[in-house]
């Protein structure tokens, strides 16, 4: 298995996760991009945006979910945020994920 979030999902590598459900993890960006940068990754191998199905649809709406959870604990209600998916060459991890930028942005990602 060679891609870097199923490896995190499987805990083999390290990551702080700030959710964690039976289909879903979440975790802040090694490179954070704004004072809150979370990565909300779904366990589900999906490579990316062109690669979800209409099964998925539930993900789908579980994923935004969690970020409405996270939306409400980092305070970001009031303050400016934004989900970001990267893809094609913007995208640099094959495995979908969603980022959830708010506070000061430091850079588009
Ligand atoms: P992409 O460019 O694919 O949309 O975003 C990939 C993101 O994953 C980048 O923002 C990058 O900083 C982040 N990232 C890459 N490797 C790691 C890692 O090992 N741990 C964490 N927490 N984030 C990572
Ligand atoms: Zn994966």
């Amino acid at each position: 298995m060679d891609c870097l979030f199923c490896q995190i999902i499987a805990k083999k590598l390290p990551a702080k996760l700030v959710f964690e459900s039976d289909s879903i993890i979440a975790f802040p960006d090694i490179n954070p991009s704004a004072r809150v940068h979370i990565l909300i990754v779904p366990k589900k191998h999906i490579i990316g945006l062109q690669d979800l199905k209409k099964e998925d649809g539930e993900l789908l709406s579980e994923i935004f979910e969690v970020v409405n959870e996270l939306v409400t604990r980092y305070n970001l209600k009031d303050n400016l945020y934004r989900v970001v998916v990267n893809g094609g060459k913007a995208q640099h991890v094959s495995h979908i994920h969603f980022h959830l930028l708010g506070g000061e942005l430091k850079k588009f990602v």
